[in-house]
């Protein structure tokens, strides 16, 4: 647990580390790391290490393409999947401009701008989301390995062993584990972590979704965060709980209000519903994402909120006596393919923007919404989230609170991306079309 630059020199002097890998992520959320040498360290922590950032994904122009990367001290960790003698750890970074100031296209400086405004109000963000993946045979050959459902335990669930080194793995990496299971589909799995400070749990999710990587491959098989990777079953999500902290109490709680949820904590959730399909390209990012937001799979569609009821964007677990610092929503449209950094930052940027206007929150809907009529959901002014990644590319382009959020320049860089995504994937031949069409025109 290093705190300053003379911690981290001292661990790695103790522990005999052989490199110090430097992490960050593009703006997609992919995981960018360089080594350095031990030597190299006190220069780094004082001058940074500079890189190309041209040939990152976001980030700049080649005219301006000098990036300096700055190693957080506070994220220093040695790496479960390196080998135990000599050992490597690995530090977060902030990426500057030469002349020192923060870069805009860093996905992290992203989520602190945002954290920091919500602090200014007093306010601290924590965040549990729940990451599931499947496990297949290789990626090129995407079997499953075994045929288990929900909760089962072996011999239907053959991903037992694999669980057990990721959580020995993630453990030994200080990441706080609560528990494990078999998930609803074939050979699919969560591993839920305790709930921490939204920046710590974006760094925390980047580091769970290597360790899960690395441990499958060891294992010879592959997992994936693909959010819908087989037809009829069940998709990965992210759900994320999150609750707002005020001087050391949890602000969403008010004994004296319905459900027991303060002013603030229903503003904030009127926010997200509000802003949902303007964020929804952070949370659910690529073409496949909007293939399992469709009914039948416990993902939602629909833009409401319940306390109960999983068929809702937003649920409010029911509180338990005793409990206030438990109380908390969960958000349950995103999926593992989010950049976290972004998806925590559009989240509470939503919320904080709810809390600021003062939104009244619509009363919950605890009926299945699938099982509704169209009408009845007119009625109800039950809305639905965007069908496809251009859908939500729409309502991200037009929307004035993300580009406030993301600031212009991730905004832009971002919405890029999505585009050239998206019109690579329309013009595109696929399988179902050949075979659907082919033979009958
Ligand atoms: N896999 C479901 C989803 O896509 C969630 C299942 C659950 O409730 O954990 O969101
Ligand atoms: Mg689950
Ligand atoms: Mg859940």
């Amino acid at each position: 647990n290093c705190k300053n630059a003379d911690d981290v020199l001292k661990a790695v002097n103790d522990y005999n580390v052989s490199f110090l890998q430097f992490w960050f992520v593009d703006i997609m959320g992919n995981l960018k790391s360089f080594q350095i040498l031990p030597s190299e360290l006190e220069g780094a922590f004082e001058e940074g290490m500079g890189f190309d950032g041209s040939s990152i994904l976001g980030f700049t122009r080649i005219e301006e393409s000098d990036m300096v990367a700055f190693p957080d001290p506070t994220t220093f960790q040695l790496v479960a999947w390196r080998p135990t003698e000599r050992p490597v750890a690995r530090m977060f970074c902030s990426i500057r401009y030469p002349d020192g100031t923060p870069f805009v296209g860093d996905p992290r400086y992203v989520l602190k701008r945002v954290l920091d405004k919500a602090a200014a109000k007093g306010y601290t963000m924590y965040v549990g989301p729940e990451l599931e993946f499947f496990l297949f045979t290789s990626p090129s050959d995407p079997r499953v390995l075994d045929l288990g459902g929900y909760f089962d335990a072996p011999p239907l669930d053959l991903g037992n062993d694999i669980r057990r080194d990721i959580i020995f793995s993630l453990t030994r990496m200080g990441i706080h584990v609560e528990y494990s299971h078999h998930e609803v589909a074939p050979s699919q799995h969560e591993i839920d972590l305790r709930y921490q400070e939204a920046l710590k749990m974006a760094d925390t999710a980047i580091t769970y979704k290597v360790v899960i990587k690395e441990t499958a491959r060891k294992h010879g098989c592959y997992a994936t965060f693909m959010p819908k990777p087989l037809f009829g079953e069940n998709g990965s999500g992210m759900h994320t709980h999150q609750s707002l902290f005020k001087n050391g109490r949890n602000a969403f709680f008010d004994a004296g209000e319905k459900f027991n949820l303060s002013k603030d904590c229903r503003a904030y959730i009127a926010g997200l519903l509000k802003h949902a399909k303007e964020f929804c390209v952070l949370t659910n990012p690529i073409v496949n994402s909007y293939k399992r937001l469709v009914p039948g799979y416990e993902a939602p569609v629909y833009i409401a909120w319940a306390n109960r009821n999983r068929s809702a964007l937003i649920r409010v677990p029911m509180y338990k006596p005793g409990k206030e610092a438990a109380t908390r929503i969960e958000l349950r449209s995103p999926d593992p393919t989010c950049n976290p950094y972004l998806a925590f930052a559009a989240m509470l940027g939503a919320g904080l923007k709810g809390m600021e206007e003062g939104y009244e929150l619509s009363t919950p809907v605890e009926e299945n919404i699938f099982k509704m009529t169209e009408r009845e959901m007119f009625d109800r002014g039950i809305d639905s989230l965007p069908g496809s990644l251009q859908e939500a590319i729409s309502h991200f382009e037009n929307s004035e609170l993300m580009k406030e959020v993301l600031g212009e320049h991730m905004h832009a860089a971002y919405l890029e991306a999505k585009k050239a995504e998206w019109d690579e994937y329309r013009t595109h031949i696929s399988e179902w079309e050949l075979k659907r069409y082919l033979p009958t025109t």
